[in-house]
């Protein structure tokens, strides 16, 4: 596989002749020349296995303009590209470069992660080690929630319904037709997004020039900074999905909650601005049925 896509499905593997062992780590370099990272020029791949037996491809992205944190490490990008595609689980991945202590606090979000198995092709003689060895005392998502809360991957669905459902935006204008498919788009991510810390899930479906849609969930940590925003999902969605130069987006929804303490739409609408300034930018606020009074 010279250039590989950001999916390997089984058949694909088998046809290698590698046990996915050796596959992991072999696909690596090839990997990196997908990722993004014009500031830094530093390429990382992380290419990992799901619960259900298929690979996936993370990589880097950067955006010149705008501070370091908006950056989306390889290893956010692979689990961003899991829940994508509905995977439930990540069993091990094999990583270009040591993973950062961000990344190795962001795989704390999945269930079973100390067990998660890591190997680093750059070290001298390089084996799968587990998550625990990397990060020995950890912080969890148990340490603030209940131990039955569903994890990052694990089904989510935040009972999130717009604000005005009958068809209108919050500034009162009539939703045209073709609104219609990326605000669905844009609320099915809000309610796919973990955002338990915070309780301010939220969503963005981005639309390019040819058409074709891309959404993205954010996802929260619970140690907050390492957290990864809904456009910045949507961006991984973008690349994942064959997306080209970012100025080819032409249009951004943002669904997210009403009256919550966590607001997207300053940020989402400035990372937009400055990587594609011709996209329109919309926000859509939404509740949750359970917290409804009427
Ligand atoms: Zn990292």
């Amino acid at each position: 596989m010279d250039r590989p896509g950001f999916i390997i499905e089984p058949s694909e593997s088998q046809s290698t002749g590698l046990t996915l062992t050796q596959l992991l780590p072999s696909l690596v370099n090839a990997a990196k020349t997908l990722a993004r990272p014009p500031i830094s020029n530093f390429r990382v791949a992380a290419v990992g296995l799901s619960s259900s037996g298929r690979i996936f491809i993370g990589v880097n992205l950067e955006f010149p303009g705008l501070p370091l944190h908006h950056s989306v490490h390889a290893e956010q990008f692979l689990l961003t590209n899991l829940s994508l595609n509905n995977e439930t689980n990540l069993h091990s991945f094999a990583v270009s470069a040591a993973p950062c202590g961000h990344c190795r606090q962001f795989l704390q979000e999945l269930r079973g992660a100390p067990e998660i198995q890591i190997l680093i092709t750059s070290e001298p003689d390089p084996k799968f080690t587990p998550l625990s060895h990397f990060l020995p005392h950890r912080f969890s998502p148990h340490d603030l929630l209940p131990p039955r809360a569903p994890l990052l991957l694990e089904y989510h669905h935040n009972g999130l319904t717009l604000l005005r459902e009958n068809g209108f935006c919050n500034n009162g204008h009539a939703l045209r037709e073709k609104s219609k498919s990326k605000l669905a788009a844009a609320l099915e991510a809000a309610n796919k997004s973990h955002a338990p810390y915070s309780d301010s899930p939220s969503g963005v479906a981005l639309v390019d020039s040819g058409g074709k849609l891309y959404r993205g969930s954010y996802v929260e940590s619970a140690a907050f900074n390492p957290s990864l925003g809904p456009v910045q999902a949507a961006l991984v969605a973008f690349v994942a999905g064959g997306g080209g130069e970012y100025e080819e987006i032409v249009e951004a929804v943002l669904v997210e909650k009403d009256g919550t303490v966590v607001k997207q739409e300053q940020t989402a609408k400035l990372l937009l601005n400055s990587i594609a300034p011709n996209c329109q930018f919309e926000t859509f606020l939404c509740h949750s049925q359970q917290s409804r009074k009427d």
